[in-house]
């Protein structure tokens, strides 16, 4: 039975070096436990900030321990009758093959509402980090002009859908031409900008928000952010939701970053995790879910075979190989 562990702490940019593959063996599950075999391992930005020793909202991973995230496994043995053998469940478990857990903290997945998969992504965390994100800080109205950056990322794609939902105007922030495609074609944003191949970003989002900016969805700070903080409106909302152009610096990047703007324009931005709403899951997953039966929320995901592959789908999230939720598929 396989396992990754943190080999070391990285020092910026984590490499295949950070991680160490390990032989273990599978325990046989006790009362109120289930054995599972790992289908679906998630990979996700959060994880970079985790592997520092530092503390957060979450704790460190520590050495020569595995790492964990969300896992989509299958039941292969159960010791509790709510869970039988062949049923889907979701969990937060360690990066192993085949894992042994108590039956406490999974929740079992419905595979006739949509792909196991979705767990993952737009029905699972990085869905419900979008909805709560946007609706309870963000707030957009009619009319309005939302930008959101990472865009074509797991949460970002789900802003911009649920923004458009609300009767929004949408501008993206993403890095390649294939993204920006997807995001005006099949996801109907308003405009995407290539934040990677433009000359000035601020007058590109300058044609692009006419009318300004009132809804910033922050995936991303550093310059990116300093942008759009050049076109806020008077009582903007900033969901600050994530930083990933900082995550893998080895010194704080400084500059004059958006403080005047929002001070300038009585703007509000609100930093959140998404458990801060772990009580309204439950609210969240039903909207989500009937958004993408309807059709009204599509979804992407970039699935990367193999367990031999996780750390390169992991690193991949910094250069930006993933349209959609990075996954890793470990197992049919
Ligand atoms: P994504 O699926 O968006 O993957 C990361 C994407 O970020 C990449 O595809 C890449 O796309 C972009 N990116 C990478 N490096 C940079 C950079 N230096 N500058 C600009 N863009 C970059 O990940 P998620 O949707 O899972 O997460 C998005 C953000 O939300 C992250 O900051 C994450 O930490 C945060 N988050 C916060 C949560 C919370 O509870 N607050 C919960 C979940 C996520 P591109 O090609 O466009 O560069």
């Amino acid at each position: 039975n396989e396992q990754i562990l943190l080999a070391e702490r990285p020092k910026g940019m984590p490499t295949t070096d950070t991680f160490k593959y390990e032989e273990t063996e599978v325990k046989a599950p006790k009362e109120g436990e289930v054995l599972l075999q790992t289908l679906y391992l998630s990979v996700d930005p959060y994880m970079r900030s985790r592997m520092n020793d530092a503390k957060s909202y979450v704790p460190p991973f520590q050495v020569n321990e595995p790492l964990n995230g969300g896992i989509v496994g299958r039941v292969e043995e159960s010791t509790v009758d709510h869970l039988q053998k062949g049923d889907y469940v979701v969990g937060y478990l360690p990066w192993k093959r085949h894992i042994t857990v108590k039956a406490k903290h999974l929740q079992k997945i419905d595979p006739n509402v949509a792909p196991i998969s979705t767990a993952l992504g737009v029905l699972g965390m990085p869905g419900l980090t979008a909805y709560f994100g946007l609706l309870d800080i963000g707030q957009p109205k009619e009319g309005e002009t939302v930008v959101v950056s990472g865009a074509a990322g797991a949460v970002g794609m789900v802003v911009g859908q649920i923004a458009k939902i609300k009767g929004a105007r949408v501008v993206g922030i993403a890095g390649s031409e294939e993204k920006i495609q997807y995001l005006k074609e099949e996801l109907g944003f308003d405009e995407v900008i290539n934040y990677k191949t433009t000359e000035n970003i601020r007058a590109d989002l300058k044609k692009a928000c006419p009318d300004g900016v009132d809804v910033y969805f922050e995936n991303v700070g550093g310059e990116i952010s300093d942008a759009v903080a050049s076109l806020f409106n008077k009582g903007a909302r900033i969901p600050l939701c994530g930083q990933i152009s900082m995550y893998n610096l080895e010194k704080v990047d400084v500059g004059p970053r958006i403080q005047t703007r929002l001070l300038m324009n009585s703007a509000l931005m609100k930093g959140f995790i998404v458990n801060d709403y772990a009580e309204h899951f439950g609210e969240g997953m039903k909207q989500l879910g009937e958004w993408v039966s309807q059709g009204k929320i599509k979804y992407a995901e970039n699935i990367v075979d193999g367990f031999e592959n996780v750390p390169d789908a992991f690193l991949g999230l910094f250069k930006g190989e993933n349209l959609g939720k990075q996954i890793v598929k470990v197992a049919e």
